[in-house]
């Protein structure tokens, strides 16, 4: 009988790892980029092809699903893989992110976040209790943790009580999940490291989580407008605060390069909207760097949009034809570069899993590195 949930690391190289996560719904192969799935959708992409691309699990959101059409409708249906189609491993995020940044009329107290729908106005709590709720009622194999964020820009004060009432949320979000529900045979959970870029507030963050103890940690509260080398910065230390046998996910990372710094500092877990959300603005990731499709030197282009590139759609359309059809506004543009982009990001990934089993990491970072800003 396969495992609830395990981690297998097979090799290592500097503080990088790769391995597996074994889950009943299948494997997750390490490190992992999570196409995100946010309103029970990969925009653009049927389910088949994006597990084609590579992708072993998507991610989902709570805060959007909650709202439409609803976490106890999706339960009635069957559930999230049920309903969208897609049968393997699928992380939702805690709604706490996209409720603070989204919702409007945001009250926060020590029970929870009080909102208003972006949608239609009408009120909703979510708390530790009623995200993890959710995320049951919604069949999530990995659930997170409810936390609260606050600008980088906010004092230090801010940062470290938010941190502090991250981890009482974090307690009461365990409890909640151990108290059981559906698909308890069948889903993990994840706690989510806070502490803003100080070394002092995540070291306390991620003691407190341990003494909690998850499946895996998060480190969560980076890619929000620090910039590349503030969270390199950060990434020296946080991820070897955490347990080195459980997986560590950073979440809402990144551009190509942030995820090769990334791995290279210990991370084994990736979620973003970077590929999907460029891929239906005409942006095109390529070993050489992003080009923008719609630029009128690609009309006459009769090459692919990455030579080195092994998806479908490299292997049938020329440049010239996709910046025809994104330039007409064609909704056949929006789904072939989104097809490109997430085969684009799992190829990266596999590499990066092949350069850290063969132990030449740091020559394939390096050759990655200046590949892709020579073109940009
Ligand atoms: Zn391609």
């Amino acid at each position: 009988m396969t495992a609830r949930f395990s981690f297998a690391i097979h090799a290592t190289d500097g503080r990088a790892r790769t391995g597996t996560i074994t889950m009943k719904r299948g494997e997750i192969r390490t490190p992992a980029f999570m196409p995100v799935g946010t309103a029970a959708t990969v925009k653009a992409m049927k389910p088949g092809d994006v597990r084609a691309s590579g992708a072993d699990i998507i991610l989902g959101n709570t805060y959007h699903l909650m709202l439409r059409p609803g976490a106890e409708r999706v339960n009635r249906l069957g559930g999230l893989h049920g309903f969208m189609g897609w049968d393997r491993p699928i992380l939702t995020d805690s709604g706490g992110y996209q409720v603070m940044s989204l919702a409007e009329l945001t009250k926060r107290s020590e029970d929870g976040v009080a909102f208003k729908s972006h949608l239609d106005g009408t009120r909703h709590l979510l708390s530790p209790e009623r995200s993890i709720e959710i995320q049951r009622l919604l069949g999530s194999n990995i659930v997170m943790a409810f936390d609260e964020l606050v600008p980088t820009t906010s004092t230090r004060e801010v940062q470290a009580s938010a941190m502090e009432r991250s981890m009482r949320w974090a307690k009461r979000s365990r409890d909640a999940f151990n108290a059981g529900g559906q698909h308890a045979e069948d889903n993990a959970i994840f706690g989510i490291q806070q502490g803003a870029l100080d070394e002092g507030f995540r070291k306390s963050s991620a003691d407190a989580l341990i003494d909690i103890g998850f499946d895996g940690y998060a480190i969560g509260g980076l890619a929000v407008g620090e910039g590349q080398e503030a969270m390199f910065g950060c990434l020296d230390f946080a991820p070897g605060q955490l347990p080195v046998e459980k997986p560590r996910y950073l979440m809402g990372v990144g551009k190509p390069t942030d995820i090769v710094g990334a791995v290279e500092r210990g991370v084994d877990m990736f979620d973003c909207v970077l590929p999907t959300r460029s891929g239906r603005t005409g942006q095109a990731f390529t070993r050489q760097g992003p080009i923008n499709i719609r630029n009128a030197r690609f009309a006459e282009d009769q090459g692919p949009l990455d030579p080195a590139c092994g998806c479908p759609v490299c292997a049938t359309w020329s440049r010239a034809y996709l910046h025809h059809l994104v330039r007409a506004g064609e909704i056949l543009g929006a789904m072939l570069m989104t097809e490109h982009n997430i085969w684009f990001y799992q190829q990266m990934m596999a590499d990066l899993r092949a350069a850290i089993a063969e132990g030449r990491l740091t020559a394939f970072a390096d050759d990655f590195r200046s590949r892709y800003a020579a073109g940009q």
